[in-house]
């Protein structure tokens, strides 16, 4: 890039499949709350960027190896990620929830879990939440790099559950992927837009104002009610 912010092209990771907040269309275009947000942003502060549709794990990676500017990818703002990496203002609060296939009357429970198998998607809450309790409720957990594959591990039947981001799950069931939801959400971290540790606080602080702006002007309303009708 060119020394002054103003005018420069960011490079930022994200994720592949994380509707409503990254997917591509069947049109080919690659949209969703993020991408449009970070969108808005850049035409609102001058700056350019650049998505590199990474999948969530290696983007956070891309991200700590400076092989990438920032991250926006339903990232959760977690202390431990805050060791490594800079976050913005809150964008959107999600937590997580369980997952299983729409035609199983079987699980209603954690306790339903006992012995059998739990997808989780590598490097998310949803991960460190199953794993915080696979060992209370007796369940294993397989990993998978993308949501989809997580998905169909379910459906499929291998795995009896999954744990996602409320949000992401609402939406991939009304799209119907054919999970449900049995069990209520557990707390979950707010979602922010991340640089590395110290570095690029030029772009967090355009990242800030142009959200701030976003909200004022109702854009960022108008960027959700796109996505998420109520
Ligand atoms: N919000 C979750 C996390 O930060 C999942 C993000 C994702 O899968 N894109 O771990």
């Amino acid at each position: 890039g060119t020394d002054s912010a103003e005018g420069k092209t960011y490079v930022i990771g994200t994720d592949t499949t994380f509707a409503p907040f990254e997917f591509t269309t069947e049109a080919g275009d690659f949209v969703g709350i993020d991408i449009d947000l970070m969108n808005a942003i850049a035409e609102d502060q001058g700056f350019t960027v650049e998505f590199n549709s990474l999948g969530f794990n290696a983007a956070v990676q891309a991200l700590e190896a400076g092989q990438v500017d920032g991250v926006i990818a339903g990232m959760s703002i977690t202390e431990e990620r805050q060791e490594k990496f800079d976050f913005s203002e809150p964008y959107f609060d999600s937590g997580v929830v369980m997952g299983i296939k729409a035609d199983n009357e079987e699980i209603t429970s954690y306790e339903d879990l006992a012995g059998k198998k739990v997808a989780v998607k590598i490097g998310t809450e949803g991960q460190a939440f199953a794993e915080s309790i696979k060992d209370q409720y007796g369940f294993t957990t397989v990993t998978f790099d993308d949501s989809n594959a997580m998905y169909m591990d379910v459906t499929a039947g291998n795995s009896v559950a999954c744990f996602e981001d409320y949000p992401v799950m609402g939406y991939a069931i009304t799209q119907g992927v054919g999970l449900k939801m049995v069990t209520e959400k557990e707390q979950g971290s707010s979602y922010g837009f991340a640089v590395n540790k110290g570095e690029n606080a030029e772009l967090l602080e355009m990242f800030n104002a142009g959200l701030a702006n976003l909200k004022e002007s109702g854009k960022y309303d108008e960027i959700l009610a796109t996505y998420i009708q109520e």
